[in-house]
């Protein structure tokens, strides 16, 4: 595949967590780059689609090694083995902590040039959801400062949200289209949030891990062409489907209550929500001083996919899934009333959903 990072050096990377949401976009980001790819995988994988995530990133030359980054001396082992020297980590929310062990492993190793933990979402020193989203940003801070001990050169990758419906009960909103019954719009609508496509989130990921630039900084990333509201949002989608669809407010009340429910995951997602939409986590502080770099300004020539073309994916997807019209649908259509789309929303994710999100 033609690459953003074909000129870069190729250190042997592994990545932690490559069946998961956000990790299979870093490992095929990695692929696509040409790096020697290492990826670690918990044995005994419970669902058919992880088998199948495996086998696509095998076929297309990854090298696939099994074990868990709670143990120490078999990730001492592994790092050592395979001359490992850029490990990217995206365990999910509720493994966060299982870090501290593969921090303690890198560290007694000495040679991994670069440490990417599992961020891929706000700079959680900054940002300051209602719990229970608080207790995650928690653990990931103490795996933030355990890294600064450690003496570890690393990089916290910043992305804010992936380019999808942000849904505030959903974990892994792009792997479902926007609504196509009504709009839930949370608070006025007017909170701006940065969109980022799931396969950027892998490909800048990989531009950061040689940079020199990006050693022990935050990189935040704020793509001007995805920076919407989520009234902005829903008029897009009603362009795509060619139809208007009622809006209905979720209010900072209703929303701290879904939080407050205490539900894991859905109530993480309600409080990272509020966060974004209501407190505007992701815009109420600029990116400055030595430890924080905007990814634009790094790479300034290397465009982002934009969420309206995000967008025109998700209704490919939606024609691709959609049963047959009826008869009568198809009369209806003929006869001009509605040329839009029109159908349920067909991509729903039968994997269990686990407690992540930003
Ligand atoms: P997932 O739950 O989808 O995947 C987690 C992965 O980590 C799985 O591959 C899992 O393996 C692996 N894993 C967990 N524990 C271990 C361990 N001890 N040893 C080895 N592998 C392990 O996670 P997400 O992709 O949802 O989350 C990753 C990060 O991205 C999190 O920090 C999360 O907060 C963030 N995120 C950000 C989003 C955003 O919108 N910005 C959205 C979603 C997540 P196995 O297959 O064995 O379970």
């Amino acid at each position: 595949l033609p690459t953003a990072c074909h000129d870069q050096p190729k250190g042997r990377t592994l990545i932690v967590g490559s069946t998961g949401f956000i990790g299979r976009f870093i490992a095929e980001a990695s692929l696509n780059c040409g790096r020697p790819t290492y990826l670690l995988a918990r044995p005994g994988l419970q669902y058919p689609s992880k088998a199948k995530t495996i086998k696509s990133l095998l076929d297309r030359g990854a090298i696939v090694l099994h074990g868990s980054i709670n143990d120490q001396d078999f990730m001492e082992k592994l790092l050592k083995d395979y001359k490992i020297e850029v490990v990217i980590s995206a365990v999910g929310g509720e493994n966060i902590l299982d870090q501290v062990t593969l921090i303690h492993a890198i560290k007694a190793v000495g040679t991994v040039k670069r440490f990417l933990p599992s961020e891929f979402g706000h700079d959680i020193d900054r940002a300051d959801p209602v719990e229970p989203g608080l207790t995650m940003y928690k653990e990931k801070r103490e795996v933030r400062r355990l890294i600064k001990e450690s003496g570890i050169p690393y990089t916290y990758i910043c992305c804010n949200s992936v380019a999808a419906w942000p849904y505030h009960d959903n974990t892994h909103p792009s792997e479902v289209l926007p609504p196509l019954d009504r709009f839930q719009i949370y608070g006025n609508g007017t909170t701006k949030a940065y969109f980022v496509a799931g396969a950027d989130i892998g490909k800048f990921t990989l531009k950061t891990i040689e940079d020199k630039r990006t050693i022990n900084k935050s990189v935040h990333f704020r793509p001007s062409c995805n920076y919407l509201n989520i009234n902005e949002l829903a008029s897009l989608w009603e362009k795509k489907i060619k139809r208007t669809l009622p809006r209905i407010t979720i209010s900072e009340h209703d929303l701290l209550s879904a939080a407050k429910e205490n539900l894991i995951p859905q109530s993480i997602v309600a409080s990272f929500t509020h966060d974004i939409f209501i407190k505007g986590c992701q815009i109420n502080y600029p990116v400055e001083g030595p430890d924080n770099v905007e990814v634009s300004s790094l790479y300034p020539d290397i465009s982002f996919k934009t969420i309206d073309e995000c967008f025109d994916d998700f209704v490919i997807k939606l024609i691709e899934h959609s049963p047959p019209l009826d008869n009568a649908v198809k009369a209806v259509q003929n006869a001009g009333v509605d040329d839009g789309i029109a159908t349920s929303n067909p991509l729903v994710d039968v994997r269990q959903i686990t407690a992540t999100y930003a």
